[in-house]
């Protein structure tokens, strides 16, 4: 069951304001598809359940549309079921929207050719994805370096230890929640939850991030050479 984004929704019944019209990538067969739903099935005023086809493909697909009034009155939460079978997009895609609108479009440009299967669309896609990337956080001043030159530039610019010397900071007897150590019993659970996050932040980047790196790196070296198209012997 995955979220879909409300932008996605392009109109809505009047009366209950349930989704009618959806544009998005089928589960299915991968492809964008309007669906358009003729009914919905409410329960209890909490939760709403229609199933409608996919136009391209014709297989059913499941929207759950979750309305939430204790936390946000008026809001809703729409799912789909089944999940995609391509891949979706990397959590905290919204940083690199944040950082260049552009670049998060390009990244989901290159999900989505990854998705319908046009893989060297994707491959290319990705590279400009990198190249974009490195001009972006070079401050668009090395625009006209190979991308291996940029790359190699960024790791003189970037302070990668940045993040580690502010951790250092809030941990610190006297930083803020170094503070708070001395009386455990005052800890709520607002500070238990931020100091919790911020320690998964920390191996995320200090444990996960270096790990997955180094198990791509031996996919990618221990991968077989694909032949090249017309370069097989006839
Ligand atoms: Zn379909």
């Amino acid at each position: 069951m995955q979220i879909v984004d409300v932008a996605k929704v392009r109109s809505r019944f009047s009366q209950a304001g349930h989704p009618q019209v959806i544009e998005m990538l089928c589960p299915h067969c991968l492809k964008e598809a309007t669906f358009s739903i003729k009914d919905w099935t409410q329960h209890a005023g909490r939760v709403a359940a229609t199933e409608t086809p996919c136009p391209r493909c014709g297989r059913g697909v499941l929207f759950l549309n979750l309305l939430d009034h204790r936390d946000s009155p008026g809001k809703s939460t729409l799912y789909v079921h089944p999940d995609p079978v391509g891949r979706t997009g990397m959590a905290g895609a919204d940083y690199l929207r944040h950082l260049s609108a552009p670049l998060g479009r390009t990244y989901e440009s290159a999900l989505k050719h990854y998705n319908h299967g046009d893989w060297g669309t994707a491959a290319l896609t990705v590279r400009h994805l990198l190249e974009g990337l490195a001009t972006r956080l070079l401050t668009d001043a090395h625009r006209d370096d190979s991308l291996m030159t940029q790359l190699e530039t960024l790791t003189e610019r970037v302070d990668l230890a940045a993040p580690l010397e502010d951790i250092a900071e809030m941990l610190a007897p006297n930083g803020i929640f170094g503070r708070q150590f001395s009386d455990e019993t005052c800890i709520d659970q607002n500070t238990a939850q931020q100091l919790l996050e911020l320690a998964e932040q920390m191996v995320a980047y200090l444990v996960v991030l270096p790990g997955t790196m180094a198990e791509l790196k031996s996919r990618i070296a221990s991968a077989p050479v694909p032949l090249r198209r017309g370069n097989t012997a006839a």
